[in-house]
């Protein structure tokens, strides 16, 4: 690894966060290369650093919710699936990957029956594993789509990685599938259900800072050397424009969920150096001004080739909220005029969007998070891309559909 970049894996245990389309298909000032091939599932190794449970864990309630986990990678491994333990109604019934190797060592350290062990091209006898209410979609964002839709065909219930995929089209496609089975849709958006994210939204309500005027995102790292072909981040057909949709999304829902509004107009630009494998299909960087019916303005960047930063600040009438980190999984700052808050403990957001979930699949409580807010956020990034495409103001809807 050369000096100055960081590793998405040393960035995140540095405090920040990565999560970190197909609409791009030839966005922004300089377009992105050709993709270097169709999405498809691909078994992969078992990331770095992972520590599998030394007792496997036990559902907690009668009617917990089984989970089939599809997609053993690093945020499934390190982060969702050992919060588990904590869900009051949730709990691991299955796991699905393309690697035996990692079926079985996940497995055995989950307790995970060995007839629940499914290949992805077993997927579709989830149908009949009535162990499995709910499918939580962990794969690379190209790939929610298809394999959502397939979960939705076999009766299951969806917990779906953001971003909700990679085109409005295949948004519609989903919630579609979700309506004809009768089964719910969420995207995993943590930060809803994280402490000072929330704080950050009621003060808002509350105008704390008085009127909104300007608000800032950024969400940045730089990515060490690689290529499509090592890293589906930078592939095209699993990424589509690269740090917007996999970071710079939490810049975007904090746009909406701090001002309360929907933006009436954006104006974008993008950027892909040439000559660099990191770049060869995805943007470097993404940047992004959006007015507000009020008259308040949003000025959104992401990037995966500078410095790690992932900051949202609201400038009002009276006063100023500053995040930083903003929406990170742990290590959370925030200030109110310069006066610190601690509204709680970050890491609560995960198991609480596992309980919020399983709550609306046995009690049929609405999903804060559904896939209509997937939707919402796709349409504006096909908005930001088409600004960059054309070099002109795009004007929007209230639902985020651009205008003619
Ligand atoms: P990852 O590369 O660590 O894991 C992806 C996994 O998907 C692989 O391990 C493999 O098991 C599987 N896979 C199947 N087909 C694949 C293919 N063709 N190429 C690569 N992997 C393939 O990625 P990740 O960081 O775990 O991200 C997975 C999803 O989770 C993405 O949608 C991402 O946006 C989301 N995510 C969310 C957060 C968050 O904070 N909410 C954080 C990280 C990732």
């Amino acid at each position: 690894m050369v000096g100055s970049f960081l590793t998405r894996r040393r960035f995140i245990e540095a405090g920040g966060s990565i999560a970190a389309t197909s609409l791009i298909a030839s966005a922004g000032t300089a377009a992105p290369g050709q993709t270097s091939g169709a999405a498809s599932v691909k078994g992969q190794p078992m990331p770095d650093g992972v520590k599998l449970p030394a007792t496997p864990p036990r559902p907690r309630a009668p009617d917990s919710v089984g989970f089939a986990i599809v997609g053993l990678g690093g945020y499934a491994l390190n982060q969702m699936m050992p919060r588990f333990k904590d869900a009051k109604r949730a709990h691991i019934a299955a796991i699905v990957s393309g690697s035996p190797e990692k079926l079985q060592r996940v497995g055995d350290a989950y307790g995970i029956p060995a007839n629940a062990r499914y290949s992805y091209e077993d997927y579709a006898k989830l149908a009949s594993d009535k162990r499995v209410d709910a499918v939580y979609i962990v794969l690379p964002t190209g790939l929610h789509a298809d394999w959502a839709i397939r979960a939705f065909a076999a009766g299951k219930h969806v917990l779906c990685e953001k971003p909700m995929a990679l085109s409005s089209a295949d948004c519609e496609r989903m919630i579609a599938a979700g309506k004809r089975a009768n089964r719910k849709l969420m995207i995993a958006y943590r930060s809803h259900f994280e402490p000072y994210n929330l704080e950050a939204m009621r003060l808002m309500k509350e105008k704390a800072a008085g009127d909104i005027r300007l608000l800032r995102t950024e969400q940045s790292y730089r990515m060490g050397p690689t290529s499509p072909a090592e890293n589906w981040r930078t592939s095209r057909a699993l990424a589509g424009g690269g740090p917007l949709e996999d970071y710079g999304i939490y810049g975007l829902q904090s746009a909406l969920y701090l001002t309360g509004e929907m933006p009436e107009s954006i104006s974008a630009t993008t950027f892909r150096p040439t000559g660099d494998p990191r770049f060869a299909e995805i943007f470097a960087h993404v940047s992004s001004q959006w007015r507000f019916p009020s008259g308040a303005v949003a000025q959104l960047v992401s990037s995966y080739d500078s410095a790690g930063i992932n900051f949202a600040e609201v400038r009002g009438t009276t006063g100023v909220l500053s995040m930083n980190p903003a929406t990170s999984y742990a290590g959370q700052k925030m200030q109110l005029n310069g006066r610190e808050l601690t509204p709680g403990d970050p890491g609560v957001q995960f198991v609480g969007q596992i309980d919020h979930f399983a709550n609306a699949v046995r009690d049929g409580t609405p999903i804060l998070t559904p896939g209509e807010m997937g939707l919402r956020d796709l349409r504006l990034i096909e908005a930001i891309y088409e600004s960059a495409r054309t070099g002109r103001t795009v004007k929007l809807a209230p639902d985020a559909k651009m205008r003619a």
